[in-house]
């Protein structure tokens, strides 16, 4: 096509030259090709200067074509890969990758050394800079490197032996729970002590814990200086080194404490030498690195009790705490008004007389043994049937009458119930760390730790009871969703009505 002319290169536009002055007539046509080759009947007039193989336009092109002959036409994409990894590849490093763990890389000495920039600076300077620093990170400061202990000297150390640090010493000690799976972190003394039974710590009564101590503690009969330890029921307390134990195994590992399942326990309550009626079970599991306890403490209730009848069978002579298991703000609020109105509603039960053995083998004839039915079981009333929780502390409680199997060794003809005062207490008791900085710890305790714990807005509708059923229980059913009410609406401190 004629119009395709347009798209051709230009021809130079030296095609035409003339040949000399004394012959101008004589023209010679010189196309840019033929002059490359200057060949026969073409002859050049020596005054000229020699004609360039090309023009200069087509030499530019020449040279520009050969120089990106390996860009793509079409793309424009360089076709030449080795040039292209030459490029991006020689001049810059490639970009870190994160996917590679930097304390790897910098023990492999990827990193400059800088013990030459801390050696530069000198004595006084890096003690400055650690008076900024508590007294636990100046003694890690001081703890990094040889030139750094050598600039800071002993007085980091010094610093955090004394006994206004010893909050800051607990807390580098702590640091080092992870290295001594067969140590336990003792907080009277602030010392890792040797654990004496590893593995086979357990929850006893607190007169046993005399004899088979978690370690031995020079501390440990110091009544100025005593192991922190939560009141369970009377005789019965969980020390707090069984708190850390349990928690640092599910932490760490098996080897570094005692499996929670192995500090259930059940027991019947004594006051002196006699049974005091009362029978306790604990349970504990982790949630969420924390230790959550559960104890159902029991008593046979017999109908009609008087209010002294009612106070005999609720608190102890001993110490006028209840026999039930309770946390430190139960006199504060409605707990034992609760307890004392559950009492209220159990049924009358039908006299029971001696009976011969005929007339017993005759009525388990009849009617088989006596099982609690749905008409025997008694329904409690709006103010006792909801389930109470500590406003100051991660703790709820559940009161029921319930029918109860009577154990009894002299009648073996039979099973009997009885209907019982059954208070079960759900507490969250904190991750295990330390006393001071574990605040559910802190909070059950009444310590001055955690003063300022307000469980309904911590817990909001998370109740304890609710997460620690539904991991106990294998169907995930959990316990009936019961209304959970303050144990202390008013907000009463130091009432007098709790007896
Ligand atoms: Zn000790
Ligand atoms: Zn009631
Ligand atoms: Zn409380």
């Amino acid at each position: 096509m004629s119009g395709n002319g347009w798209l051709r290169p230009k021809k130079s536009r030296q095609k035409l030259r003339k040949r000399g002055l004394d012959n101008p007539g004589d023209l010679t046509t010189i196309s840019s090709r033929s002059s490359i080759k200057n060949g026969p009947g073409v002859s050049v007039d020596k005054d000229l200067p020699p004609l360039p193989p090309v023009a200069p336009l087509q030499a530019h092109r020449l040279k520009y074509k050969e120089a990106h002959s390996r860009i793509d036409t079409q793309r424009g994409e360089n076709r030449d890969y080795t040039a292209l990894i030459h490029a991006l590849g020689l001049e810059d490093p490639f970009d870190d990758d994160e996917s590679w763990p930097r304390r790897e890389r910098d023990e492999e000495g990827e990193r400059p050394p800088g013990e030459p920039v801390v050696a530069s600076l000198p004595s006084h300077l890096w003690t400055q800079i650690a008076g900024y620093l508590n007294p636990k990170d100046a003694v890690c400061l001081a703890l990094a490197s040889r030139t750094l202990y050598a600039r800071l000297g002993k007085a980091p150390f010094e610093a955090l032996r004394r006994p206004e640090n010893a909050s800051h010493k607990l807390a580098l000690l702590l640091t080092l729970d992870r290295y001594l799976p067969r140590h336990l972190l003792c907080f009277p003394c602030g010392k890792y002590h040797l654990r004496s039974q590893p593995g086979c710590e357990k929850l006893q009564p607190s007169d046993a814990l005399v004899r088979n101590p978690v370690f031995v503690c020079p501390n440990a009969r110091n009544m100025l200086r005593r192991a922190p330890r939560h009141r369970i029921a009377h005789g019965w307390s969980l020390p707090f080194s069984l708190v850390q134990l349990a928690t640092r195994a599910a932490r760490f590992g098996p080897h570094y404490g005692v499996d929670v399942d192995a500090l259930a326990r059940r027991w019947k309550g004594k006051s002196g030498d006699s049974e005091d009626g009362w029978s306790h079970s604990t349970r504990f599991l982790i949630h969420d690195g924390r230790l959550l306890m559960r104890v159902v403490s029991q008593c046979f209730a017999p109908p009609n009790l008087s209010p002294s009848g009612q106070r005999l069978l609720l608190f102890s002579r001993d110490d006028y705490f209840p026999y039930f298991s309770v946390c430190a703000h139960w006199r504060d609020g409605e707990l034992t008004q609760v307890c004392k109105c559950a009492l209220t509603h159990v049924p009358e039960e039908l006299p029971r007389g001696p009976q011969s053995i005929e007339a017993k083998f005759k009525n388990s004839l009849l009617m088989g043994p006596r099982r609690p039915t749905a008409a025997t079981a008694p329904t409690l009333c709006g103010f006792c049937q909801p389930m109470r929780r500590c406003p100051k502390c991660p703790t709820e409680y559940l009161i029921e009458i319930k029918l109860s199997e009577v154990r009894n060794h002299h009648h073996r003809g039979g099973v009997e119930f009885r209907h019982a005062l059954v208070v079960t207490r759900w507490s969250d008791l904190g991750d295990g760390s330390a006393p001071s900085t574990s605040l559910e710890w802190a909070a059950c305790n009444g310590d001055q730790a955690g003063a300022g714990y307000d469980s309904f807005s911590r817990l909001g509708k998370r109740a304890i009871s609710g997460i620690f059923e539904a991991k106990i229980s294998s169907d995930n059913t959990g316990i009936p969703g019961r209304r959970i009410m303050s144990m202390n609406p008013g907000n009463v401190k130091g009432g007098d009505d709790w007896y």
